[in-house]
C-alpha cells in the first residue's frame, strides 16, 4: 500500500483538518536554523486520542513521526532531513502539534497552570497575566510548551528562575510501544514524591520516547518592577566579578546577558537610530545587559551600578527602560543574519572561566578561518555563551571550513574548559555526534533501553537523534550532524 493510500486511511480516521499532504509544507519543513527539510506530510492531531491514532498508523505505515511545536529549535530535530533515499526511505511525517490547544488553565491559587502542548508560550503568559502570574522564561522566540518540555528551554531569566525543568509539574504523553500506551503524569502538585518520573526523562529528550500532548508547569508572581541598564565592564575577568559581587549582595538578578562588539555592531546595524546606549561610540569589547526585578529595584539597581564603578569592575554604565534595554538584546539574531554567513554554536563553561574560553575560542576560530569574526553574546551570568562564526557578506558558511571549526571549538568547550556543547538548545542533528562522542556508557545504555520500551519500531523523533527508539543510523554521517556537515548556511545564533 502507497503512503496517499495510508494517509487517506489516516485522514478518514481523524478529520479533514488533520492531514496535509502536497504543496505548502514549506513552513513545516523549514527549520529556524539549517537546511530545510522535506516531509511527506505533515499531520496534525487534535486531541490525545486523535494522537494515539496517529502513532498506532505510524507504527503500521512503517512511517517516521517528527513532532514539531512552534518550529523554532536551533539543533535541526523539528524538521525531517532533506531527502536522502539513499539514507531513510521510510516516509518523513511531522506531526505538528499546533492543534493540541487545551487551556491554558491557570490555578492563581496553586499558582500552576495546564495547557494542550501546542500552547504558546506567549498565549500562557496572556492568560496568566490576567493574575499577575508568568512562567518567568524569557526568549527571542515564542516556543510550544510541548517543544519547551522537549528542549527544556533555558532562556535569558534562568539565573532568577531556572529552566523549564524547574516549572515542570507533569505531562500526559502518547509512547509508541505496541499499546500506543499513555503516559499520564498530568498533575499540578508541587509536592508528589512517588517514585521515578518519566515526566523528566522526556525533559530534553527532543521528540524521541513520546508525544507530549498536555503540560502542567508552576508560574510565578510577575515583579512589581524591572530596571535595567548597560554597563561596560573593565574587561572580561570583572564582567564576571561583577555578577559576583551582585549576587553577593543579594542584588535580585533576573538577568546578566554579556554582548560581544561585533554582536553589539551587528544588533546596531539594524536597530532604529538612537536607540543605541552607547550613543553611536565605538563599541566596547564587552557590553553588560544587568536587570533587576522586585520592589524599588531602580534605586537599587542606580546604587549597584555607582557600587561596581567605585570598586573599579565597570567604567560606564546607562541605566535605560526595560522595553529599550532589551530591544538592542534581541536584535542580535536579526542583526547577524544581516552581517553575513553564521555558523552558530551553543555552548557553557564554568562561568569563572568564560573570558579565557572566549580568549583561547577566538585563537582557535583565527587559525581555522581567519577570515571570519566571532560575534559573542550570551547568558553568561550562567555560563553560557552563544559563540558565533561570521563570514562577513557571505551567503553560507563555507563548507570545508564547517567541519574542522566546530570539531575544534567544541573539542577546547568540552576537552580543556569543562564545558557542555549544547548549553540550552538540547540535541538534534546538528550535535548529535558529540553527544554520541561525550556521553557515558550508563546513560547510553538506559537510554537505549527506555527507546526499547517506549519506542521499539523507532517511529518517534528525528532520525538523526542518537537515543530514538529503533535501528539507528549511523550517527556521524547523518544529514545536517556537526561532523557530517549539512553544507548549508546556520544564519541564526
Ligand atoms: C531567535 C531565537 C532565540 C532563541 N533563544 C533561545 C534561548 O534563549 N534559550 C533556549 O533555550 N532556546 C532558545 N531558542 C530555541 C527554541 O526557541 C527552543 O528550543 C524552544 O524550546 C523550542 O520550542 P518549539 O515549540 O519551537 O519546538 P520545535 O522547534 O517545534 O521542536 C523542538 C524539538 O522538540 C520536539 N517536540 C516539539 N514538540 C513536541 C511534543 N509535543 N512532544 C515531543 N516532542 C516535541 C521536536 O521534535 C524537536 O525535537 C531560540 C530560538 C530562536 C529562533
Amino acid at each position: 500500500v502507497g503512503l496517499d493510500a495510508e494517509l487517506e486511511r489516516l485522514a478518514a480516521d481523524l478529520d479533514a483538518a488533520a492531514v496535509l499532504r502536497g504543496g505548502g509544507l514549506d513552513r513545516y519543513g523549514t527549520p529556524a536554523r539549517g537546511a530545510p527539510g522535506h516531509p511527506d506530510a505533515v499531520v496534525r492531531p487534535a486531541d490525545l486520542e486523535q494522537v494515539r491514532t496517529v502513532v498506532a498508523w505510524a507504527r503500521g505505515a512503517g512511517a517516521v513521526l517528527v513532532p514539531q511545536g512552534a518550529n523554532s529549535g536551533l539543533v535541526g530535530a523539528s524538521t525531517p532531513p532533506p531527502r536522502r533515499p539513499d539514507r531513510e526511505a521510510r516516509p518523513m511525517v511531522v506531526l505538528s502539534t499546533e492543534r493540541l490547544r487545551a487551556g491554558p488553565v491557570v490555578d492563581p491559587v496553586a499558582r500552576t497552570a495546564v495547557v494542550g502542548a501546542g500552547v504558546r508560550l506567549s498565549e500562557l503568559n496572556e492568560e496568566a497575566a490576567a493574575h499577575r502570574l508568568e512562567l518567568p522564561i524569557d526568549l527571542g522566540a515564542d516556543p510550544s510548551l510541548g517543544g519547551m518540555v522537549a528542549t527544556n528551554t533555558g532562556g535569558s531569566r534562568m539565573i532568577a528562575h531556572g529552566d523549564l525543568r524547574a516549572h515542570l509539574l507533569g505531562v500526559r504523553a502518547v509512547a509508541a510501544d505496541d499499546r500506543v500506551s499513555v503516559v499520564d503524569e498530568l498533575t499540578t502538585l508541587r509536592k508528589h514524591n512517588v517514585g521515578p518520573s518519566l515526566t523528566q526523562l522526556l525533559v530534553g529528550a527532543g521528540g524521541a520516547f513520546a508525544v507530549v500532548t498536555d503540560v502542567a508547569v508552576s508560574l510565578e508572581r510577575v515583579p512589581r518592577e524591572r530596571a535595567t541598564a548597560w554597563m561596560v565592564p573593565v574587561d572580561g575577568p570583572a564582567a564576571i566579578a561583577a555578577v559576583v559581587d551582585l549576587e553577593a549582595r543579594g542584588a535580585p538578578l533576573s538577568a546578566y546577558e554579556v554582548v560581544g562588539a561585533h554582536a553589539l555592531e551587528a544588533a546596531r546595524g539594524v536597530g532604529p537610530p538612537g536607540a543605541d546606549p552607547f550613543g553611536g561610540a565605538p563599541a566596547p569589547e564587552l557590553s553588560v545587559l544587568v536587570e533587576l526585578s522586585g520592589d524599588d529595584v531602580a534605586e537599587r539597581l542606580t546604587a549597584e551600578l555607582e557600587r561596581l564603578a567605585a570598586d573599579g569592575r565597570i567604567r560606564d554604565a546607562v541605566v535605560q527602560p526595560p522595553t529599550r534595554a532589551w530591544s538592542l538584546r534581541h536584535r542580535i539574531t536579526e542583526g547577524l543574519r544581516a552581517r553575513g554567513a553564521v555558523l552558530g554554536l551553543d555552548v557553557s563553561v564554568p562561568r569563572g572561566s568564560l573570558d579565557a574560553f572566549r580568549v583561547a575560542a577566538r585563537r582557535v576560530v583565527a587559525r581555522v578561518a581567519p577570515e571570519a569574526e566571532v560575534a559573542d553574546f550570551g547568558h553568561w551570568g550562567d555560563g553560557g555563551m552563544h559563540l558565533n562564526v561570521v563570514w562577513v557578506g557571505g551567503d553560507e558558511v563555507p563548507a570545508h571550513r564547517r567541519a574542522e571549526l566546530v570539531d575544534a571549538v567544541l573539542a577546547l568547550v568540552v576537552g580543556d574548559f569543562g564545558g557542555s556543547f549544547s548549553a540550552e538548545h538540547g540535541v538534534g542533528p546538528h550535535n548529535a555526534a558529540w553527544w554520541d562522542r561525550t556521553v557515558g556508557d550508563g546513560t547510553r545504555l538506559a537510554l537505549q533501553g527506555l527507546a526499547a520500551a517506549l519506542d521499539p519500531l523507532g517511529v518517534l523523533g528525528h532520525p538523526g537523534l542518537p537515543y530514538r527508539g529503533g535501528p539507528a543510523p549511523p550517527a556521524a554521517t547523518h544529514p545536517g550532524t556537526a561532523a557530517g556537515g549539512s553544507g548549508s548556511p546556520n544564519n541564526d545564533p
